[in-house]
């Protein structure tokens, strides 16, 4: 970098972009209803996805552009072969302070420890029941005992905090709105209540089945033990994070549907076949994988970077006129 000051990523709504989230597969060994139609998903061929080394080296570039905070998804990530090389890999980049993973924990307990060894500083766990019935209905697989094996493995870990993702549905996981609670209460978790978004062509979602996060927090603060406590705020917007007034656990929302955080959206993501999407909700993507397997070089990819980042959307429309579905899935795109 000849000693010169990075250049910022900017959008043209002054939005600064510092994070990048990475899908390392669009492979997944659940089936969650809201994410990916039961059966007939075609994965993309392994010839297709970006290879580690293409991956470290646009880290690489977006690092020379002020990305610091990398999250690596999937599909499942953990089904991506040897990823622990991958986070080696990225861990040594200059500029790259935080290296984050979403997984849904199946593979966690036998990959828990080399993960962290390989520098990894955060994960969120999705896990959206703690009914193992209720679970099989929300990702259509039987897997809970899975996912708290990999819990567990990871309590054991000097990785904190532990976040734990759950989507819900209205009707199918909302009456388990308090027993999260509780668990926060218990565990070293911080629970993230995240509204069901529609994307993707087959998850039935309708306005109805989102549970709002102002819905959420009166619930939890209906419950007589405590009352929770905002730590964020922005403005006039629910806060994303709270604590009880006793000052035991934390539980977070991202609340896509009811209360945008598009204003201050600060990420790009980059499928596993390597197209840079400025927006979860994007209709149009930029291919870097063409760029950097037709040895474009590393400052005619950055400069594409920085004309896709300039035109990165205002925000979504979902529940409002004009807005349009992506046709890739959740799994496909990298929650
Ligand atoms: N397989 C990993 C997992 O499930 O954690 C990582 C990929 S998954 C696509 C990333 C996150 O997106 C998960 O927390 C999942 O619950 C969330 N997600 C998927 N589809 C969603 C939807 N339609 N609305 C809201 N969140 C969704
Ligand atoms: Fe797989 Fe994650 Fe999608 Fe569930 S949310 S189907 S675990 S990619």
């Amino acid at each position: 970098m000849n000693g010169s000051p990075p250049h910022i990523l900017r959008d043209s709504f002054g939005r600064i972009v510092n994070n990048l989230r990475i899908s390392v597969t669009d492979r997944c060994n659940f089936r969650c209803r809201y994410c990916m139609p039961e059966e007939g998903m075609v994965w993309m061929n392994k010839r297709e996805l970006l290879t580690f080394e293409e991956i470290a080296r646009l880290v690489s570039l977006f690092a020379t552009l002020g990305v610091t905070k990398i999250r690596l998804t999937g599909g499942e990530p953990l089904m991506r072969k040897e990823l622990y090389i991958l986070i080696e890999q990225l861990h040594c980049i200059s500029g790259i302070r935080d290296i984050a993973l979403t997984t849904n924990g199946y593979f966690l307990a036998e990959q828990a420890k080399v993960l962290v060894r390989a520098g990894l500083n955060r994960i969120n766990v999705s896990m959206d029941s703690l009914n193992p019935q209720t679970f099989s209905t929300m990702v259509r697989r039987d897997y809970l005992h899975k996912v708290w094996e990999g819990l567990d493995a990871v309590e054991k870990l000097p990785i904190r905090p532990i976040k734990v993702n759950v989507v819900l549905i209205r009707g199918i996981n909302d009456h388990e709105i308090e027993e999260f609670a509780r668990l926060v209460r218990t565990k070293p978790f911080v629970v993230r209540f995240i509204e069901f978004m529609p994307i993707g062509s087959d998850d039935g979602w309708s306005m109805e089945k989102v549970v709002p996060t102002r819905e959420i927090i009166e619930r939890i603060n209906a419950m007589g033990d405590s009352k929770l406590v905002p730590v964020e705020y922005h403005g006039d917007q629910p806060a994303d994070r709270y604590t009880f007034d006793d000052g035991a656990g934390e539980i977070g929302f991202i609340s896509s549907v009811s209360e945008p955080f598009c204003s201050s959206c600060n990420r790009v993501r980059i499928t596993s076949d390597g197209k840079l999407r400025t927006c979860l909700f994007s209709l149009h993507e930029t291919d870097l994988k063409s760029m950097l397997r037709g040895g474009v070089n590393d400052d005619e990819i950055k400069q594409t970077i920085i004309d896709a980042v300039w035109k990165k959307e205002e925000g979504h429309l979902i529940n409002r006129p004009g807005f349009v579905r992506p046709e890739r899935t959740m799994s496909q795109i990298g929650g």
